[in-house]
């Protein structure tokens, strides 16, 4: 199991690293919606220039705001943890471009989920799956604008980043 290597790695890491405290406020005071893709992790904060302790990274699949969870996390960046300026970062070849609600109801079934369940969610709207991430990038930004417990005064940026280049590119410019 990965949990093995994970904990043994930890040991290692504890005994090297130093220990810094941080504070909890985000230095850049920046909110940061973006995508759970591995190939983030690691490339998008230098990409950025960002480091530790400087923004809240609010991570999910596609970086698609389906219910209220992402919000109450922006929201909770803004009123809680000083956040000035919001960020929704697409990328490119994303996962969750053309998901197809079908295939993930057939998956659902093999794996043993009953019918029943499956029927009570509209799983194509549930899962989030979206057919542009440049549009789909544009939607969230939307989203967050017009969120009622959203204040006006925050810019909500839309950006896309290339997967491969770590090139930054601005679809929606809130300055
Ligand atoms: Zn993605």
């Amino acid at each position: 199991m990965m949990l093995d290597e994970i904990l043994e790695n930890n040991k290692k890491f504890v005994e090297e690293f130093e220990g810094e405290k941080l504070s909890h406020h985000p230095q850049k005071k920046l909110a940061i919606l973006t995508c759970m893709d591995c190939r983030l992790t690691g490339f998008l904060e230098p990409a950025l220039g960002i480091g530790r302790g400087d923004a809240k990274i609010i991570k999910n699949a596609g970086n698609n705001i389906v219910d209220e969870d992402a919000i109450r996390s922006i929201a909770a960046a803004i009123f809680n943890l000083g956040a000035e300026e919001v960020m929704v970062i697409g990328h490119t070849d994303c996962g969750m471009a053309g998901s197809d609600a079908k295939k993930l109801e057939k998956t659902m079934l093999e794996r043993g989920i009953p019918q029943e369940e499956i029927d009570k969610y509209d799983l194509k709207s549930w899962i989030g799956g979206f057919k542009d991430e440049k549009e789909n990038v544009l939607d969230n930004v939307d989203k967050i604008k017009n969120h009622p417990l959203i204040p006006n005064d925050v810019p909500i940026h839309g950006l896309m980043i290339d997967i491969v280049s770590g090139e930054l590119e601005i679809v929606s410019d809130d300055r």
